[in-house]
């Protein structure tokens, strides 16, 4: 039997979605990621401040319920309406570290042509660190959130810009017992 394949868990607050790894939206994401999320209402006259309790929340069995349903519960009575806008604070980010993982890739996706560029972690924080000696763009980069964010080369199919990157986390791979395997390839003659 072959040794059974482990691969690492998503980081804390973030979750894979069809093979994606995504921030988990749920309030039990945002108390991973050790957010603090804060509203203040936009309209004038009011602008109120608030904060979502989410240790309460999650208390009172709504860990599992998305973050956009948690805010709505804090909108103000205005017979006008509410404009409160809130933002996360102090939370965890994902780092390029986090995502140097056995099995990780990182994949850029063309928007125009569907070409698809798939890089390991590694390779890509080596390359990061290469453009830095020049550009001076790459040279602060350490987040996830900045790799998205960073200025990119042309498609190679089509010379239009990378389109969408993603960070592609494996699924847990099932190990399977040497009776299953001669089972499957008997199935198949
Ligand atoms: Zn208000
Ligand atoms: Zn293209």
């Amino acid at each position: 039997m072959d040794p059974p394949v482990s691969y690492p868990s998503p980081p804390p607050g973030w979750i894979v979605v069809l093979g994606e790894l995504v921030e988990d939206g749920s309030v039990l994401g945002a108390v991973a990621r050790r957010e603090q999320i804060r509203g203040t209402c936009q309209r004038p006259g009011c602008w109120r401040r608030c904060e979502l309790d989410l240790q309460r929340l999650v208390e009172s069995g709504f860990g599992r319920a998305p973050l956009a349903w948690a805010k709505t519960t804090l909108v103000c009575p205005n017979m006008d309406g509410c404009r409160l806008q809130f933002k996360a604070e102090y939370g965890r980010v994902l780092r390029l570290e986090d995502i140097c993982q056995p099995g990780v890739t990182v994949r850029f996706q063309c928007l125009s042509c569907g070409a698809l560029v798939t890089k390991t972690p590694r390779a890509l924080v080596a390359h990061i660190r290469a453009r830095g000696k020049t550009d001076p763009a790459f040279r602060e980069i350490s987040t996830v959130a900045q790799l998205k964010d960073l200025p990119r080369g042309p498609c190679k199919a089509c010379g239009k810009a990378l389109g969408r990157l993603e960070v592609r986390w494996p699924a847990e791979r099932v190990t399977l017992s040497a009776a299953a395997k001669a089972e499957i390839t008997a199935a198949r003659r």
